[in-house]
């Protein structure tokens, strides 16, 4: 890999920490895990511990008060050292809700727990069966009682709802037809789920073809202190819309991770496994896909770093967050491709992690975004084209 590049990176001694974390969580770990789709307790409590999951929460919250580029470092080397962020990425992001909208007395009340893991943030309701990415025609609905919400509805793909104390909701608290544009009338809460669990709160596990923990959950006039509404009624699909930026610069971020895993294990094996009396990374028909997926890893990776500077400049960065998310989900893949083709059958083997990880790293495709919503946003935000939808 690049040395000069490595040397000029602002967060070498971040990565070079988080190294050696992961190190302590090596394949079999994950791969004991996948086999029967336990949550890695042990891994998220060690990053909890090193104060990573609360890297971009301020310091007066008890957080390490960092920006977004250093926690895409330590997100893109948990992924580059095989490991699986997913488990707990979100505990770093969904919080920027809170602290950007949030009162001061949820911003007190929540956020130093949040930073000490003490309190896990980590389950995202906005993804429901019937609406999917139409996210303003979400069901689920909040009605005002007195000082409580009363919710019903569904949500789906609520990854890490098992694991999670709190749980960011968005619903609707006034009705579409009530509203001049459908963007307003949602509103978002903050479920504290261990208050509810069993009292209007139902979670069902998925199983999906990687270890997710998403869930179903379900809502069956589940009870919300009043007090739980983050920021103003009715305007919380533009606060969710707030923190995609960030999500999408950290998705991005473990995609190149995955990209460079894929990579570096592809490039080992090519230059170790010998047929034909030479080592099979000597034939161009081996060596192309992974030189291809490496030069489309570090563009994706160019427009991730611009826009994380943007963001950490205060600039609009909606367009390479949207194209880095994009380029870096197609870059991993395209990396992962080339790592399975180059194993040949031990790509199939879970010994060598490489269909554990194959796995893995498809879902940015189509999670928190999929491809063809990042398209339309380029299409008619970016270049001015017509509104599809
Ligand atoms: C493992 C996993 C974890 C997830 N975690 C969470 C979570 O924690 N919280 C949460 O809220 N959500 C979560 N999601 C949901 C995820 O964000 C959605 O799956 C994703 O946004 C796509 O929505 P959908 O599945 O409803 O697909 P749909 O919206 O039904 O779309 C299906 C396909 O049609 C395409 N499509 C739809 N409309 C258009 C259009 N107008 N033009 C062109 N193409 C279109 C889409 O691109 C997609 O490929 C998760 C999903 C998965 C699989």
């Amino acid at each position: 890999m690049d040395q000069t590049l490595l040397n000029a990176d602002p967060h070498a001694e971040i990565r070079e920490e988080v190294r050696k974390l992961c190190a302590r969580f090596p394949g079999e770990y994950w791969r004991e895990l996948d086999a029967r789709r336990g949550y890695p307790t042990e891994f998220v409590q060690a990053l909890t511990e090193a104060g990573y999951l609360g890297a971009l929460i301020p310091e007066e919250y008890g957080g390490a008060g960092l920006g977004l580029s250093a926690a895409a470092a330590i997100l893109e080397e948990v992924q580059a050292q095989g490991c699986n962020g997913a488990a707990c990425h979100a505990q770093m992001y969904i919080m920027g809700t809170i602290l950007r909208h949030g009162s001061k007395e949820q911003k007190d009340k929540y956020l130093p727990g949040i930073a000490s893991g003490e309190l896990r943030l980590q389950a995202f309701g906005v993804t429901e069966p019937t609406s999917g990415t139409d996210t303003t025609a979400l069901r689920t609905v909040a009605r005002r009682e007195g000082d409580k919400w009363i919710v019903n509805g569904q949500k789906i793909w609520t990854s890490r709802a098992e694991h999670s104390d709190l749980m960011l909701l968005l619903a609707r608290t006034t009705p579409r037809d009530q509203v001049q544009k459908k963007t307003e009338g949602l509103s978002t809460f903050i479920v504290d789920m261990r208050t509810v669990l069993g009292k209007g709160l139902t979670i069902r596990p998925i199983r999906t073809m990687m270890n997710h923990n998403s869930c179903e959950v379900f809502f069956d006039n589940m009870e919300v202190p009043a007090e739980n509404l983050v920021g103003q009624e009715g305007k919380g699909f533009r606060y969710i819309l707030d923190g995609m930026n960030a999500e999408r610069l950290l998705i991005a971020s473990e995609c190149i991770g995955d990209a460079k895993w894929f990579i570096e294990k592809a490039v080992n094996y090519a230059k170790e496994r010998v047929l034909f009396g030479r080592p099979i990374g000597q034939n161009q028909g081996v060596q192309f896909p992974i030189a291809k997926s490496y030069a489309q890893m570090r563009a994706a990776e160019a427009i991730v770093h611009k826009g994380l500077e943007k963001f950490e400049a205060g600039l609009p960065c909606g367009e390479e967050a949207n194209m880095g998310k994009m380029l870096a989900a197609e870059a991993s893949w395209a990396a992962g491709e080339a790592c399975v083709q180059t194993h040949g059958g031990f790509g199939f083997a879970e010994e060598y992690d490489v269909e554990r990880k194959f796995r893995e790293t498809r879902l940015y495709q189509v999670a928190p975004i999929s491809t063809n919503l990042i398209l339309s946003y380029l299409g008619e935000h970016v270049l001015g084209m017509p509104r599809s939808y």
